[in-house]
């Protein structure tokens, strides 16, 4: 099965994400944490991504395109995937669906994971205590991020609208619960 996943930062998708990856036997493809990692091992990709990561910005559509083409061409995502993350932008989304087309697969479903922007401004602002996310750190980061949440992904709600394949799911509740809904939305079970 292959997934996309998408919902504000501090949504839960990552969490999400990772939990049904295990349970469908997808690989769970993080282009945030393919990033961090860029970042922390200095690799070119993450020396180009972390002024941007930083500013709460998005890494350039060519960037992030190019490591999904890798990660594709690689094999590692033949079984079925949930992409975390990306796409992000409608040129994003165009451009996975271009390279799926190209090899004649698609994305089953694009499941939304619902969450207010109060309780996002909240979870970030502990997960910054937490995990000390650079990202999380700083409120005009956050808030940010959700600006660009709100004008650069929420239209690709419109894209998988269109193309009748977006899910959206509540995403208030304990982590288990909506790890639930998640799966019955998936699988129909
Ligand atoms: P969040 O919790 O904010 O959704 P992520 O871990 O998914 O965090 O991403 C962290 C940062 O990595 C983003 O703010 C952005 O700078 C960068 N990033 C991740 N995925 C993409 C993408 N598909 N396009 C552009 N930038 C991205």
């Amino acid at each position: 099965m292959n997934l996309v996943f998408l919902g504000p930062p501090g949504s839960g998708k990552g969490t999400q994400a990772k939990r049904l990856s295990e349970r469908l036997k997808a690989f769970h493809l993080s282009t945030g944490d393919l990033l961090r990692e860029g970042v922390k091992n200095g690799t070119p990709l993450g020396k180009k991504a972390q002024k941007y990561m930083e500013a709460g910005e998005l890494v350039p559509d060519e960037l992030i395109v190019g490591l999904i083409e890798e990660k594709m061409a690689s094999g590692i995502l033949d079984k079925g995937y949930i992409l975390d993350g990306f796409p992000r932008t409608v040129p994003q989304a165009e451009a996975l669906k271009a390279m799926l087309d190209r090899n004649k697969k698609k994305i089953e479903m694009a499941v939304l994971l619902d969450v207010p922007d109060e309780e996002v401004i909240k979870r970030l602002s502990i997960r910054a205590g937490i995990e000390g996310r650079a990202d999380d750190a700083d409120v005009n980061t956050v808030k940010n991020r959700l600006d660009v949440y709100k004008k650069q992904t929420q239209p690709i709600l419109d894209f998988y609208e269109k193309e009748r394949i977006l899910k959206k799911v509540h995403g208030l509740g304990h982590i288990d619960e909506i790890t639930e809904r998640l799966y019955k939305a998936i699988t129909g079970k």
